[in-house]
């Protein structure tokens, strides 16, 4: 029986069963059970920010695991600490950190600081984007504004309101003296790479100012220079109130945090929330390294080769490149995302079809200029295959 076979038997159907099985990887490189080599063009969903087998990971990594792998939350240890505050040292103003091990439970930290909040000061729903997405767990899941994975596990416990993304009109008759928090990606992710107009996160930032509401930025997937800067909050000079991070954290190692700013750091009494694995040492020292070795120069210049290399190619199907930084969507003028993603990987590349019109493109932050143009040599033929 094949991998696949038995993954098929083995695993729920949730996930269908996957195209490729992945064996190891070393850079901007992976390979398959059957030693075929791809460039990674997709970095496991922006989160393997150094690539694969990162000298600096495996080093962090290995030490740590060598040392001490785990502590609970009933003794704290060096290396939470040195990430705290690291994270603390790259975001503005005073802030406060909880660590978990996933987008979607900082998303549940940062849902259950916001209740807090709205608890105390009497108010009652809150508001996020539809096509938002902000994980599979039920208070993030309530967040999420796709009703073909919300809608069958509802009613949910809070009243959310949904507005359409990039609409500073809609959030602003949407967001009263009543609304507890706003919870928006600075680019939607899963939707598609999907930035808003200039100046939408800084309307939501005085919307909620205004009205008291809680501006929470989920960058879970847009965060650690996936954009060029650290936080993409940090490019709209806009704070939230809460931030959420996950994904290229870790390069690899599961770690999320929630990050709550000025009084919004100060919510949580002692006992409020915790998680045994969350900030584990090995995934602080993992984060460590990320943060050690992301280069924001470079991840500019790359992302500049990237995007005029993609705007450069002329092809029927390609509609237009849209994103921010090394995370760019390929539109496509047909909905044959899942075509050129197959077509991608005959090729040697792994994208995503991250919707039915639009690929995901979102290499290791270590991309090189050889990966790139490599990639942009294929590209036009990707599209001939998927036009077929
Ligand atoms: C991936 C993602 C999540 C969920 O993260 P998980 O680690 O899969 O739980 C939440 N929000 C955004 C914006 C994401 O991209």
């Amino acid at each position: 029986m094949s991998l696949y076979e038995r993954f098929e038997q083995a695993f729920m159907p949730n996930y269908g069963v996957p195209p490729i099985a992945l064996a190891r990887g070393e850079g901007t490189q992976v390979w398959d059970v059957d030693g075929r080599r791809y460039l990674d063009f997709i970095a496991g969903i922006a989160t393997s920010s150094l690539g694969h087998a990162h000298p600096a990971v495996v080093d962090a990594v290995s030490r740590q695991v060598a040392t001490i792998a785990h502590t609970s939350n009933l003794f704290l240890h060096e290396p939470e600490v040195l990430l705290a505050e690291r994270l603390l040292g790259l975001l503005d103003g005073p802030a406060r950190v909880f660590f978990a091990n996933s987008g979607t439970e900082a998303n549940e930290a940062a849902y259950k600081l916001a209740l807090k909040y709205g608890r105390r000061e009497g108010r009652s729903y809150f508001v996020a984007a539809e096509n938002g997405f902000h994980g599979r767990t039920i208070g993030a899941l309530s967040l999420t504004g796709k009703p073909s994975i919300r809608d069958q596990f509802g009613p949910f416990p809070v009243d959310v309101r949904f507005v359409p993304y990039g609409d500073a009109d809609a959030l602003k008759e949407a967001v009263t003296g009543d609304c507890i928090a706003v919870f928006l990606e600075p680019t939607q992710g899963e939707a598609g790479v999907v930035p808003p107009p200039d100046g939408y996160f800084e309307a939501a930032r005085e919307i909620c100012d205004s009205t008291g509401a809680l501006l929470v930025a989920d960058e879970i997937q847009s965060a650690i220079g996936r954009t060029g800067h650290w936080f993409a909050h940090q490019a709209e000079g806009v704070t939230p109130d809460i931030l959420t991070l996950a994904k290229g954290l870790g390069g690899g190692l599961p770690i999320g945090a929630c990050v709550g700013f000025g009084d919004a750091g100060k919510l949580f009494e002692k006992g409020d929330h915790g998680s045994t694995f969350g900030g584990n040492p090995v995934s602080c020292a993992a984060a460590l390294a990320v943060l050690d070795h992301v280069d924001l120069d470079h991840v500019r210049s790359a992302a500049a080769r990237l995007r005029d290399g993609l705007e450069a190619v002329r092809h029927p199907l390609l509609q237009k490149v849209r994103g921010r930084g090394l995370w760019l969507a390929a539109v496509l003028t047909e909905p044959v995302a899942a075509r050129a993603q197959q077509a991608a990987a005959d090729a040697g590349f792994l994208v995503n079809a991250v919707q039915p019109d639009a690929l995901r493109i979102a290499p290791p932050l270590v991309v090189t200029e050889d990966d790139i143009d490599a990639f942009l040599a294929a590209f036009p033929a990707v599209l001939q295959e998927a036009a077929k």
